[in-house]
C-alpha cells in the first residue's frame, strides 16, 4: 500500500534532484549570459567584476540545423539599404556589424538612417567596435572605450542595446575577452569568407559559394563587407540564390544561435533624437 509518509519522501527526493540539477547549470549560465542575468554593468565595469576573471564566450558556427547567417562589417556605408533590400525581396535576413568611426562617421544623418534601416526591417545589428583597431594591441582603457562608444551609438540611433561583437580581424586575446564579457558581448567570428576585404575577385567569391554549397555544411556563418559594391550588387545576389535553391534558410545570427540579438528592445535613448554627444571627434 503506498502511504503518504512514502509519497513525501518521493516528492522530497525529487525536489533534492531537481535542485541540485538546477544548481549545476547555475554556473554556464552565469558565465555565457551574465548580462542578461543582470549582473553586468555598463560604463565603468572596473569594480569587482574585472578581477573575477570572466571571459566572453567566442563563435564561429551557427546552431541551428539547415541556417545560413551572412553577416557584413565595416557599415554602415552606402550599400546598406541596398543590401536590405536585396536580402528582403528574396525573404532573406542578415546580420550587419557597424563601426562607430571607420568608412564613414556612423552618426551622419545618412548612416544613422541607414542603421535605423536595416534595425527596422528586422535584420540584426552588431557592433564591430569603433575605429577598426586591431584589439589585441590595445589597453584595457582604450579596448573600453572601442567597445562602448559603438554600443552607445547604436543605443541612441535605435535604441537596442547590442549582444553580439564582432572584432576587426577577428582579432582577440586574454584583455579582449575579459572587456568583452564585462561589456555583456558574444564575440563572433566566422566558419566561411567570401574573400572580398582582401580583393578576391567576385567570380572567386561566387566559386567560394559554388564549393561550400556542393560541401554542404549543416550550417554557415559567413564573413563579407557591405563596403564593397561588388559584394552587394553582384555576389550577394547570387549567394541569396544559391543557397536558398539548396535548402538553406538565410537568418539573422541570433536566429542561426537560437539565442536574442539585443539585452533589450527598448531604451530610455530611443526617440531623444540627435545632441551634441551624437559624434565622431
Ligand atoms: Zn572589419
Amino acid at each position: 500500500m503506498f502511504n503518504s509518509n512514502s509519497l513525501r519522501t518521493s516528492i522530497l527526493v525529487s525536489f533534492l534532484l531537481f535542485s541540485s540539477l538546477v544548481q549545476a547549470a547555475v554556473p554556464d549560465e552565469n558565465l555565457v549570459r551574465r548580462w542578461d542575468n543582470g549582473e553586468g554593468e555598463g560604463g565603468d565595469a572596473s569594480g569587482a567584476s574585472a578581477g573575477g576573471g570572466g571571459k566572453a564566450q567566442v563563435i564561429t558556427k551557427c546552431s541551428v540545423s539547415g541556417t545560413v547567417a551572412l553577416t557584413f562589417d565595416d557599415g554602415p556605408y552606402n550599400y546598406l539599404n541596398d543590401a536590405v533590400d536585396e536580402l528582403k525581396k528574396a525573404g532573406a535576413k542578415a546580420t550587419f556589424f557597424f563601426n562607430g568611426n571607420n568608412w564613414g562617421c556612423i552618426y551622419d544623418d545618412a548612416n544613422v538612417q541607414r542603421v535605423k534601416y536595416a534595425y527596422d526591417n528586422g535584420f540584426q545589428i552588431a557592433s564591430h567596435t569603433w575605429a577598426h583597431k586591431d584589439l589585441k594591441s590595445l589597453s584595457r582603457e582604450d579596448l573600453t572605450s572601442e567597445f562602448t562608444r559603438t554600443q552607445d551609438a547604436i543605443e541612441k540611433i535605435t535604441g537596442v542595446k547590442v549582444a553580439y561583437t564582432r572584432p576587426p580581424y577577428g582579432n582577440y586575446n586574454d584583455l579582449v575577452l575579459q572587456v568583452a564579457y564585462e561589456q555583456g558581448q558574444t564575440l563572433v567570428n566566422w566558419d566561411f569568407d567570401s574573400g572580398d576585404s582582401v580583393g578576391v575577385a567576385a567570380s572567386d567569391q561566387k566559386a567560394r559559394y559554388d564549393k561550400i554549397v556542393q560541401e554542404h555544411p549543416e550550417t554557415i556563418l559567413s564573413l563579407e563587407h557591405e563596403v564593397h559594391d561588388t559584394s552587394i550588387y553582384d555576389v550577394l545576389p547570387y549567394a541569396i540564390q544559391k543557397l536558398q535553391k539548396t535548402g538553406y534558410k538565410l537568418v539573422t545570427l541570433a536566429e542561426c544561435l537560437g539565442t536574442q540579438p539585443y539585452h533589450n528592445e527598448t531604451s530610455s535613448a530611443k526617440g531623444k533624437g540627435k545632441d551634441d554627444t551624437w559624434t565622431c571627434s
